[in-house]
């Protein structure tokens, strides 16, 4: 029997960053049984419920390490929540240390893969003489713009949003300073300082894990792999998400929405989600949920308490009834054509029903991935980090979106939205788009397939490159 590699892996907190490095970890483990992965667990505060009920699903041949929670008191309120992920990460640095050095006394670390939020971690890596990885859990397009992005700060010095020209990176879609990661629009504040740091310190890292696939990103994937130059690999792992994870089968009683999706029209219902914590201002909500009754189409939409911040609701439990703030009336008048869930909903599970003819997203990347997964074109609302990018990548590279566009007071009117929703769902562009989406969920699929898929065959050479080094 082969001699077993043993690796740790670090995430940060957030469901969109624990979920996807897990399932990595349940990938590596499911097609090389010979490696033993230990996943330690930064958190803020108490874990939200829907982390938990993830976690809880975790299969044994993964060892989970929770390290002691970092009290939201000891953190700046009211920030950005990518400053909250990182300064949790680095005050978790001590018990990071200290989970890693137990791991490594029973067995050698062969390599750390941290997500990008854990970069830090990594500099633990000389000390247990393992390799660096770093788990970047956005696209090559994304990436790309991380990579650059020292560059572009020592050449530009105005803001971005103000640049003439397009960005063009290398092998990806041409994009509008406007539309990069949130951060980057205060090029003086917190956030973009944290983030443009991070983004140097991934040239010093053995390898790049990231969530995409090679039919997806080709002329991306290529452009970076040229950019490593050998030094550093590139490894597009993806689709990484919980459509075909092993776990998929284990569930209790079938949701009520999935019960009334099974009794709606093929590709007749919207769904209507922002993520894991995207919210709405209480005036867009009103003309969210008008322009929903106004567009005369089914929709299922995952409901959210309101508020002034685009991402309040993320790393936080919702503790508001959220319904209480829709438009008077609106359950009453849409019963027939509408079901609401109060603040989550058993998002893949949703996507794999017929039913579902379109997702009006925020375009974070795992619900990107998990409607391409099941051929959903997107109506795009991308609200902050690197969504807007998605949406670019999405509306202008594959062709598989619509994006809303806002007014200068950064509401957009429920005409417009009934208007939007309509084109995708019935509308020849939609169909089109309907189309575009199937053959990508087939390349998605071809790219997981067994022994010959892309990513499969990306994950072997991880696998040995890593057998390889625990041998030395
Ligand atoms: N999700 C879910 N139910 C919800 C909202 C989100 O299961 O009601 C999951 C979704 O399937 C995805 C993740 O949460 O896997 C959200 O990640 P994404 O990158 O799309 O957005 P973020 O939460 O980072 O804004």
């Amino acid at each position: 029997m082969a001699k077993a590699t043993h690796i740790a892996v670090i995430s940060s907190p957030g469901f969109s960053h624990i979920a996807p490095i897990v399932e990595f970890s349940k990938r590596l483990v499911t097609n090389h049984q010979n490696f033993h992965v230990t996943c330690i667990i930064p958190t803020l505060g108490s874990l939200p419920d829907s982390s938990k009920s993830y976690l809880e699903t975790i299969p044994p041949n993964i060892n989970l390490v929770f390290l002691p929670p970092i009290n939201k008191q000891d953190l700046p309120q009211g920030v950005y929540p990518g400053i909250l992920i990182q300064l949790t990460v680095t005050l978790s640095l001590p018990s990071i240390h200290q989970a890693l050095k137990s791991i490594n006394s029973k067995a050698p670390l062969v390599a750390i893969i941290a997500d990008k939020f854990a970069l830090e971690a990594l500099d633990f890596a000389k000390e247990f003489n393992s390799s660096s990885y770093v788990y970047f859990p956005c696209s090559a397009f994304v990436l790309s713009f991380y990579l650059h992005w020292p560059k572009l700060d020592e050449e530009v010095s105005c803001k971005y949003k103000d640049l003439q020209e397009p960005i063009k990176l290398q092998g990806c879609v041409p994009i509008n300073g406007i539309d990069l990661h949130t951060v980057t629009k205060d090029r003086s504040g917190q956030a973009y300082k944290m983030y443009l740091q991070r983004a140097k310190g991934m040239y010093s890292v053995d390898g790049i894990l990231f969530n995409s696939f090679f039919a997806l990103e080709s002329s991306a994937i290529k452009a970076l792999e040229q950019k490593g130059d050998g030094k550093i690999g590139f490894f597009p792992v993806g689709p990484i998400t919980q459509i075909g994870s092993s776990n998929n089968d284990v569930v209790g009683d079938e949701h009520e929405c999935l019960k009334w999706l099974k009794n709606q029209p093929q590709n007749s219902v919207l769904y209507v989600s922002f993520g894991s914590g995207g919210t709405l201002s209480q005036r867009q909500m009103n003309e969210l949920a008008f322009g929903l009754e106004l567009s005369g189409q089914r929709f299922i939409w995952v409901v959210r308490a309101p508020s002034d911040s685009v991402s309040a609701a993320y790393l936080e439990d919702a503790n508001e009834d959220p319904l209480k703030f829709l438009p008077k009336g609106f359950l009453e008048r849409t019963k027939e054509k509408g079901f609401i869930l109060p603040s989550w909903a058993p998002q893949v599970e949703i996507l794999k029903q017929n039913s579902v003819g379109g997702f009006l997203s925020h375009c974070g990347w795992n619900s990107t991935l998990e409607s391409i997964q099941e051929g959903v074109p997107i109506v795009a609302w991308p609200l902050f980090a690197e969504q807007a990018m998605n949406a670019v990548m999405l509306c202008d590279g594959l062709k598989v979106a619509l994006r809303l566009k806002f007014e200068d007071d950064e509401i957009v009117e429920k005409e417009k939205i009934a208007k939007m929703i309509k084109c995708v769902m019935e509308g020849e562009e939609g169909i089109a788009m309907r189309d575009r989406m199937k053959s990508l969920r087939e390349s998605a699929a071809m790219a997981l397939k067994a022994k010959d898929g892309s990513s499969i065959q990306t994950m072997s050479h991880l696998a040995t490159q890593l057998e390889n080094i625990g041998r030395i």
